[in-house]
């Protein structure tokens, strides 16, 4: 029943899913508005596929078939067969319950709607449809082909039954499927954002440097990255507007963002994306961080 898949949205996270639904066997429909984001998308995928056949993780012939199972698709309506459609397009309540709005019109009476959203309420996007039951958030985290975690969010409307079906395709795709319900942030941004902008007032304050900090989450905590150059990574900007979700969501001012956020993003630096952020970036997506700049 879901071996049609419709992906919305074919930037960062969109070309990621649709890449590992492919993998996994589902043929895929990308869509997106932009002509070039979806020419991108492909591109993106087929790089990260061959990427994938250097590490021995795929052969050849496996990535070749994988990408033969996407199709781009201009028109939503290219999607109307699909069994599950996630929805990984701008993070921006109106673009997302049009999108949810036409979706519902367009698609099969079992066919359930997902979203990848980082903090919009799945309940709120259920609610500009006709199956609430049959809504659902699925948030990948990036890189997509990469991290196995899934957060699989219940709007108070979502049904059993579709919690137990996205739980399986999720888990059918290799992920980690954790059952988190619908509030600001969810789980993960939650807890995270208010490390991320702790960290940042310990170094408005001069507690310590910006390296310090990172070097006590690697060193002493076992994080793979200090909480400083995982903001870079993010986007200092999307940090912020995450922020100012929790802060209206659960109606708390202790998420309000550092003003040492706000400054650097008012000055465009917005992390790996703008080449500055905590630290300088030769390119403007390195590898690893270079000199500290603040
Ligand atoms: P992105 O800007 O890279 O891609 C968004 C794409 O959506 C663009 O290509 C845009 O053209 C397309 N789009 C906009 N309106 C559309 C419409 N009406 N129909 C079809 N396509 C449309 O953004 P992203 O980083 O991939 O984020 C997508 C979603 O995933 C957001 O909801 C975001 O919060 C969430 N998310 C992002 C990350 C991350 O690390 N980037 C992680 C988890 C979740």
């Amino acid at each position: 029943m879901l071996q049609e898949i419709g992906v919305v949205g074919a930037g960062t996270m969109g070309n990621g899913i649709a890449h590992v639904f492919a993998r996994a066997g589902y043929r895929v429909w990308l869509a997106d508005v932009s002509a070039e984001a979806r020419e991108r998308g492909l591109a993106t995928i087929r790089r990260n596929l061959g990427r994938e056949v250097d590490k021995q993780k795929l052969t050849a012939q496996e990535a070749e078939a994988a990408l033969g199972r996407i199709r781009l698709a201009a028109e939503l309506e290219e999607l109307a067969g699909a069994g599950l459609v996630v929805e990984a397009a701008t993070e921006r309540f109106a673009v997302k319950a049009e999108l949810f709005g036409r979706l519902d019109g367009l698609l099969g009476d079992g066919a359930v709607l997902a979203s990848n959203t980082s903090s919009i309420s799945i309940t709120k996007l259920a609610a500009v449809t006709g199956r609430p039951r049959q809504v659902i958030g699925m948030h990948f985290f990036n890189p997509v082909p990469v991290m196995r975690l899934v957060e699989v969010i219940r709007g108070l409307q979502t049904s059993d039954e579709t919690f137990s079906r996205v739980r399986a395709v999720a888990e059918g795709l290799g992920k980690i499927a954790v059952e988190v319900n619908d509030a600001a942030g969810f789980v993960s941004n939650r807890v995270l954002m208010p490390l991320i902008n702790e960290a940042c007032f310990a170094v408005m304050e001069g507690v310590a440097t910006a390296e310090a900090v990172d070097t006590i989450f690697r060193e002493g905590m076992a994080h793979p990255m200090g909480p400083l150059t995982l903001a870079d990574f993010i986007g200092l900007d999307v940090c912020v507007d995450i922020m100012r979700v929790l802060v209206e969501g659960l109606g708390d001012p202790k998420y309000r963002p550092c003003p040492l956020l706000l400054r650097m993003v008012d000055a465009g630096w917005l992390g790996r994306k703008s080449g500055r952020g905590f630290y300088r970036y030769e390119h403007a997506l390195p590898d690893r961080p270079a000199a500290a700049s603040s």
